[in-house]
């Protein structure tokens, strides 16, 4: 099976573009202020650990013993391993930390528009530019996120956000302590230990850095897939000694409840926002611990008729009287999103051929690029890069496709607009495509008239046809 790495990362373009921090003031004209109310979904197992108070767990042997290690400076010591539960404040009220939220929207939102990676460490790549993290040090001069989320730099700069992420309570659904798969640990006990990372790292090339480069720029802005509803990891408690455990989590369907509060948003500042915040269906956000194995995968909703948007201008006006929820029709479409943005969020990543996962020996972590469906390859040098077909085996003319598939998608035809066409990719040529319509008839299509990266012309996808000559790759 392919191997496909746990993230891939949507790529920097030039700049970022940064203006004057616009202040606070609520009264502007033309300026969005309010509430949105909010639910978040889980669409997985998803635990945010309460850090403050872990409880030792000693692991137990296949032979029923207490383990200990068995190198290291502890050899000999008994294996014991910090044990959490879910956040709970001091009502013991089970919730998802407001800033735990704002970090998840934040870098949707800094892709979007492409701002600074603040939060990303960059060591090691000496093209960063303008997405240095210490970039954004002046308030006259910050880019979209910065702006927007607000950021600190020492002594020197305090730019004070204007969205405000209130902590979500669980409002549906329970904490489990059930692993999501039967598989228990030896002991029993239903915990799950997830594995410490040490590798790879930033500084890892190879993955980091763009189409593998060492000294180069970095690959862009690291982004988890996810891996569906029951994400399949196990790590023995044998196994477990540099691992933590956790003793609960929310499962599939439990509900989290919060409001974030705006403040003085423009037009585009706010259309990108709820963009980022109510991502288009077909896609979701992460939040917690555990990402990289596939936990932590939800969608949030927002709520019209319970959220309040004014402009400036009308800050006055009695909201219950004519309840305005025009600022809706703000939120921007999906295909505004980043190509490489929707592919590190869509939800059915887990239907690609392979799998999602880290290799199964972190010590040989594969020393090749990531393509742009997160799977480790020499091809990735150039987007634009056309792999030779091989000839030298099978002796057939050289016009032979780079790829081809026999059956049509398992998705149903897409839907599409009155001048357009749904057509399945069967046939990649250096320069051609060749789809299939929906009635089964074959049509050839220019390959550079097809928009979108190349790595997006996959055979066996759906398309949309147009024009005489236009494709472009149908993402869900
Ligand atoms: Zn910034």
């Amino acid at each position: 099976m392919t191997q496909i790495n746990p993230y891939n990362f949507v790529p920097l373009k030039s700049g970022p573009d940064r203006f004057e921090y616009p202040g606070r003031l609520k009264f502007h004209e033309d300026r969005y202020n309010g509430m949105l109310k909010c639910t978040l979904k889980a669409l997985g197992p998803l635990i945010s650990i309460d850090q403050r108070n872990p409880r030792l767990y000693q692991l137990i042997g296949n032979n029923g013993k207490p383990l200990k290690f068995t190198s290291g400076a502890k050899r000999g010591d008994l294996c014991k391993v910090d044990c959490f539960k879910f956040l709970r404040n001091s009502r013991g009220q089970i919730f998802l930390q407001g800033t735990s939220l704002k970090g998840m929207v934040r870098s949707v939102y800094e892709a979007i528009t492409n701002s600074c990676l603040k939060l990303a460490s960059t060591i090691g790549y000496n093209d960063v530019g303008g997405h240095k993290n210490t970039e954004c040090n002046d308030l006259h001069n910050l880019c979209s996120a910065c702006r927007l989320f607000g950021t600190i730099d020492g002594d020197k700069l305090h730019c004070q956000g204007r969205v405000v992420f209130i902590d979500a309570f669980l409002v549906e659904g329970n904490l489990t302590p059930e692993p999501p798969i039967s598989n228990r640990s030896p002991s029993g006990k239903p915990f799950h230990f997830l594995k410490v990372l040490s590798s790879p790292q930033s500084r890892h090339h190879s993955t980091y850095g763009k189409n593998g480069q060492r000294n180069g720029p970095i690959a862009g802005r690291k982004f988890y897939y996810h891996h569906g509803k029951v994400p399949k990891f196990f790590v023995n408690e044998r196994e477990a000694c540099r691992s933590i455990a956790i003793e609960e989590f929310a499962p599939l369907g439990t509900m989290f409840e919060f409001e974030v509060y705006v403040e003085n948003l423009d037009k585009e500042e706010f259309e990108n926002f709820i963009l980022a915040l109510e991502l288009h269906e077909g896609l979701g956000h992460k939040i917690g611990l555990g990402k990289a194995i596939g936990l932590g995968s939800c969608c949030i909703t927002v709520d019209r008729d319970q959220s309040t948007i004014t402009k400036g201008s009308g800050r006055y006006q009695d909201w219950n009287f004519m309840k305005d929820t025009t600022w809706y029709s703000l939120k921007k479409d999906k295909e505004e999103l980043p190509y490489a943005l929707i592919e590190v969020l869509r939800l059915n990543k887990e239907d690609d051929d392979g799998v999602i996962g880290y290799p199964t020996n972190f010590m040989n972590y594969p020393n090749q690029p990531i393509d742009a469906r997160g799977v480790f390859s020499e091809d990735t040098k150039a987007d634009e890069q056309v792999p030779q077909p091989n000839t030298a085996n099978t002796g057939e003319r050289l016009r032979c496709p780079i790829a081809v598939a026999t059956e049509p998608p398992k998705e149903p035809a897409p839907k599409v607009g009155q001048d357009q066409e749904a057509a399945w990719l069967k046939e990649i040529y250096d320069n051609e495509l060749v789809f299939v319509d929906t009635q089964d008839k074959e049509i050839v299509r220019p390959r550079q008239a097809c928009q979108g990266k190349k790595k997006l012309q996959e055979v066996g996808k759906w398309f949309v046809l147009w024009g005489t000559t236009a494709s472009r790759r149908v993402l869900y």
